[in-house]
């Protein structure tokens, strides 16, 4: 089949479709904002379903449903929260009034102790400083601290340049902060939120986080999570919006190659053989699908696309465990001196909190390491890291366990790769690129993803 979209200029034929690869996050916000235009926009998305690195799917032994990986969103996702009201999935999220977050640590006697950070309905940092104030995994001497994070943030006053050539680790000693302080509290908000141990993520995103997140608004630091699997909450509904639109949405659509021609993207090759003329093209595929779809002589010429082979990946791992029994009520809580980060109540998120059988899921970021484990070793870990922390874990073994490697989770945000991420814009005027990997100044979240796809939609409207 060679079907030939006709091209933009000189033409009388109507428009041709905006063409948006990739059907993830910002794929899906740039033709949403695209289509509610009234833009003709055709996405084209590789795999027999959208969603690209935030998917849910079926687990044959229980029926539940499983993320490819637990997405913990927050209130500062502006972007996202606004995407998400737009094809009407908002209601399918769960908003914290305040910002809470619950520590597990095991205590000398193998007795668990937990310690909640909890801010108070105060404006924004005070609410911070509050709840860091009563936090109890810390002593007095630590917290007092932590201010010094707080008042740098404020004297950096945006320009974090000075930043972009140290680590996290580096910058928390600078500032003093001390190791039981990065240990049991920046650490594991550094993983969070970069995807990368503080040794190797760069200091610059991480205060461009801390900015964002506790600077501003009480909101913008409370945590949103969906009630439902991420396929649920937004993949549907933005198809519908598009196509309700006049815009199609084509699954099983593997693009092979993108061809450029005079300083334009010419044309698109589809896997079977179908070429599509390009009228615009905006690209919202991983930086590593990027690379195999567009030529090296094209990449080595374009200072925009060179930066395509410099990338490198962090995985995450989740390990799922379903127990016959409830072994804790509470929705999500991070554990304190473990392998293990994050473990979420699958139950309690959906509003079943004393439901049985119990599905809990237990996240792992920045698992260079962990992602090569096998996956026994990675389930009896898990066990027992749930024996310590957990004291009715310890009566029963989980009757199932699912493991989920994302080798490619997000691209590595390391010391100088902020210099590496590329404008939307790009030395070929039809073509534009969109992902949580391009420069939006944020971390690769699905706020950044939201964030390039409806700048891409912007550009291309306007
Ligand atoms: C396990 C895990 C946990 C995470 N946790 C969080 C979290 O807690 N909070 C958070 O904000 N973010 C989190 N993220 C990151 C978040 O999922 C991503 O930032 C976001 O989903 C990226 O969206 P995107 O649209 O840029 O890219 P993608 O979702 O990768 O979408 C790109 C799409 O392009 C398609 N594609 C690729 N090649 C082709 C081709 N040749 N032709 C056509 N289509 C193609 C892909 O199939 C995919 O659907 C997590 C990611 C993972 C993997």
């Amino acid at each position: 089949m060679n079907r030939l979209v006709p091209a933009l200029s000189g033409s009388s034929s109507p428009s041709p479709p905006v063409l948006i690869l990739g059907g993830g996050f910002a794929g899906l916000a740039a033709a949403a904002d695209l289509a509610e235009r009234g833009v003709n926009v055709l996405l084209m998305e590789r795999r027999a379903f959208l969603g690209g690195r935030a998917y849910s799917f079926t687990d044959k032994t229980t029926g539940d449903t499983v993320d490819n990986g637990q997405h913990l969103m927050m209130g500062c996702y502006h972007h996202t929260l606004r995407f998400l009201e737009k094809i009407g999935s908002l209601h399918k999220l769960k908003f914290q009034a305040n910002p809470q977050v619950d520590f597990l640590s095991e205590q000398a006697n193998q007795s668990v102790s937990c310690a909640t950070f909890k801010c108070p309905s105060w404006p924004a940092p005070l609410h911070l400083l509050a709840g860091l104030a009563k936090l109890e995994t810390l002593d007095w001497r630590d917290r007092l601290h932590a201010l010094r994070v707080g008042l740098e943030l404020r004297s950096l006053n945006g320009s974090r340049e000075r930043l972009s050539d140290i680590t996290v680790r580096e910058w928390l000693n600078q500032l003093g902060q001390t190791q039981t302080m990065q240990r049991r509290f920046w650490d594991l908000v550094a993983i969070a939120t970069l995807n990368e141990t503080p040794d190797r993520a760069s200091a610059d995103m991480f205060a461009r986080v801390l900015d964002q997140a506790f600077m501003h608004t009480r909101q913008d630091s409370t945590m949103v999570i969906s009630k439902t699997g991420l396929s649920d909450l937004y993949a549907e509904d933005a198809r519908r919006f598009i196509e309700g639109r006049g815009g199609e949405v084509r699954l099983n659509a593997d693009v092979l190659r993108i061809e450029f021609e005079n300083r334009r993207a010419a044309r698109v090759v589809l896997r079977g053989g179908e070429v599509l003329q390009a009228g615009t093209i905006i690209s919202s595929v991983p930086y590593f699908a990027l690379r195999r779809m567009i030529s090296e002589a094209v990449q080595d010429a374009s200072p925009s696309l060179r930066c395509l082979r410099q990338f490198v990946s962090a995985p995450i791992v989740s390990i799922n465990l379903w127990y016959a029994e409830p072994v804790t009520d509470l929705e999500f809580t991070a554990l304190l001196d473990s392998r293990i980060e994050w473990v979420f109540n699958k139950n309690a998120i959906a509003g079943n909190i004393r439901s049985k059988p119990q599905h809990l899921a237990l996240v792992i970021s920045g698992a260079h390491e962990a992602a090569r484990l096998p996956k026994e070793k990675l389930i009896s870990m898990a066990t027992q890291e749930m024996n310590r922390f957990f004291p009715l874990a310890r009566t029963q073994q989980p009757f199932h366990a699912l493991v989920v490697r994302e080798q490619d989770a997000t691209i590595s945000h390391t010391v100088g790769v902020a210099r590496l991420r590329p404008p939307h814009t790009t030395e070929f005027e039809n073509f534009f690129l969109a992902g949580d990997w391009t420069a939006t100044g944020l971390p690769a979240t699905i706020e950044s993803a939201v964030q390039s796809g409806r700048q891409c939609a912007r550009l291309v409207a306007e």
